[in-house]
């Protein structure tokens, strides 16, 4: 079973909600508040990402990092690894 998770770099977010679009799951938003170049930025919303990947390859500002878990259904233990990188 594999779970994922992503972390958005808000302060080079400019909102322009590709990775929104892009998403499945419908698990990312828009934030209420505004990073310091005045963009409201995306930001995870449900806890049901898969780490498909599709919001980081979509991002034209490379602001989106894709974890993923691989749970074993017959072992207790659990793994995580980066996905997709996409440092600015
Ligand atoms: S990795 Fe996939 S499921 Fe997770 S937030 Fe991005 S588009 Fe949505
Ligand atoms: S695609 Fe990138 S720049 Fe656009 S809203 Fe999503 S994280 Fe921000």
């Amino acid at each position: 079973m594999i779970s994922g998770t992503v972390i958005i770099a808000a302060e080079i977010c400019k909102g322009c909600e590709l990775c929104i679009a892009s998403c499945p799951q419908e698990s990312l938003g828009l934030s209420t508040s505004i990073n310091r170049n005045g963009y409201r930025y995306a930001t995870l919303l449900k806890n049901n990402c898969t780490g498909c990947v599709n919001c980081a390859l979509v991002c034209p500002d490379s602001a989106i990092t894709v974890y993923r878990e691989i749970k074993s259904a017959k072992r207790s233990s659990q793994s995580s690894q980066p996905a997709a990188t996409q440092a600015a």
